[in-house]
């Protein structure tokens, strides 16, 4: 899980000193004590708005001290107590004693509110402090010294928009060029295994960008992508398309669009229902400007706003993205979606189960086929939620009764590809 990080410094209000007076009336030399009370320090407050969704402001700005308390004054009169400083963080937002590691809040819904350093106390003035012996107390209590710490915010990182096409458009190029992620860059295909995240700030507003990888390049750096991939996946509320509009590699824009579609369809069904916007990239190399002339009203014709840029040079990225940062205030919040859920996601149809072989020859059992190898590649056995998943899928679509159909036992062997992999119930 990708995590946004800041270090800070806090601290509340002193309170406010105790007044040391007396009373001064016509005729009265001495008038008995009547300092008041100071009052309270401000304390420092976070308060969780979900408009947020990343710490980057907390960048620029690394030192938060609330207001102190205002001192007593003469006639009794209390100093008033300062006002609160509120600031305002992401949900997900947890917060972290530096010096002793320790939580000191978690932040998750709208509106949740917790106090991170306390303001001083008011000191008491000196009325409070005469005695039977002590009529005129020349001394007050001073305000109160305030919680200070250095803390550490943390944001688990989940991507709002994500950026799809195939290898080698340029999709790592233009995460590395709009955020500070260093994903890797190369001109052969397969470059991108795992989700980069990267925040993209722009117009005072900032979002979280993955390069989301076709299945298809993951698969042949034989790297799973797991559940992490997953989530972020899922959590995305918009897509950039990106195409290889320069026709150097000599495919049509308009056909990798529709495959890719296709891909993300069968991925799963939310993917294909997110708004896409589209950029057609590498406009500096534009062999003819008849191709984007033509994909672009052929994606016009289907509602999709097109945006011509180039990852290398900068151009158009800037308005793609502040376009994207708009569009992103527009849609609805994405419900978050429990594991067991994206798991059922992938509960096959009848049909799509004839695409899964399940065969014994000689001692082994063998899986095949075309929703095995999908599984197969998008699994990273490394990781154990990712393994999870992977023989949850087999359960749920009756792959282990086929197994069983067969006449399993524990300790047989199971084939997949070149894969060999022990049986247990
Ligand atoms: P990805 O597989 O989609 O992540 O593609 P990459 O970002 O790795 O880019 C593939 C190749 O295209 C690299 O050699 C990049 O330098 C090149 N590239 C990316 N964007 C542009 C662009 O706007 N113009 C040109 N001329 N080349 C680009
Ligand atoms: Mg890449």
């Amino acid at each position: 899980m990708f995590v946004d990080k800041a270090r800070i410094f806090i601290k509340g209000g002193k309170g406010g000193d105790g007044a040391v007076s007396f009373r001064r009336e016509k005729y009265i030399p001495a008038g008995g004590p009547d300092g008041g009370d100071g009052g309270r320090g401000g304390c420092v407050i976070f308060i969780v708005d979900e408009g947020l969704r990343t710490l980057m402001d907390f960048r620029y700005q690394k030192r938060y001290i609330a207001e102190n308390g205002e001192s007593g004054k003469a006639k009794k009169q209390f100093g008033k107590d300062a006002k609160d400083l509120i600031i305002k963080v992401p949900p997900g937002t947890i917060v972290r004693d530096e010096e002793t590691g320790k939580i000191i809040a978690d932040l998750v819904e709208n509106g949740q509110k917790a106090v991170v350093a306390k303001g001083g106390k008011g000191g008491k003035g000196n009325v409070h402090f005469t005695t039977s012996t002590r009529q005129a107390p020349n001394f007050a209590e001073s305000g109160n010294v305030p919680e200070e710490r250095w803390i550490i915010l943390e944001l688990k990182l989940l991507a709002d928009v994500g950026l799809v096409g195939f290898p080698n458009v340029g999709k790592s190029t233009i995460l590395a060029t709009v955020t500070s992620a260093k994903p890797k860059i190369a001109n052969y295909h397969f470059t991108t295994i795992t989700p980069n995240l990267g925040v993209v700030s722009i117009n005072q507003n900032s979002f979280v960008l993955a390069d989301i990888p076709g299945l298809i390049e993951g698969a042949h750096e034989g790297v799973g992508l797991g559940l992490e991939f997953l989530r972020h996946v899922e959590r995305t509320k918009l897509l950039i398309h990106v195409v290889d509009i320069s026709g150097v590699e000599g495919r049509d824009p308009y056909d990798d669009f529709c495959k890719i579609n296709e891909e993300l369809n069968q991925y799963t069904k939310r993917l294909s229902q997110k708004h896409q916007v589209i950029a057609a990239n590498k406009i500096d190399i534009l062999s003819d400007e008849s191709i984007y002339n033509h994909f672009k009203e052929k994606m016009e014709k289907e509602g999709h706003q097109v945006f011509p840029i180039s990852a290398a040079t900068g151009k158009g990225l800037k308005e793609l993205m502040s376009y994207v940062a708009n569009k992103l205030d527009e849609i609805e919040e994405i419900p978050f979606i429990e594991e067991d859920e994206l798991y059922k996601e992938y509960k096959l149809t009848e049909e799509d189960k004839k695409d899964i072989i399940v065969r014994k020859e000689s001692d082994y059992y063998i899986l095949e086929g075309r929703r095995i190898e999908k599984l197969f590649y998008s699994t990273n056995f490394e990781d154990m939620d990712s393994l999870r998943y992977f023989q949850n899928f087999l359960m749920k679509n009756g792959v282990i009764d086929q197994l069983k159909e067969l006449g399993i036992e524990d300790g047989e062997t199971v084939k997949i590809f070149d894969f060999e992999f022990e049986f247990y119930d």
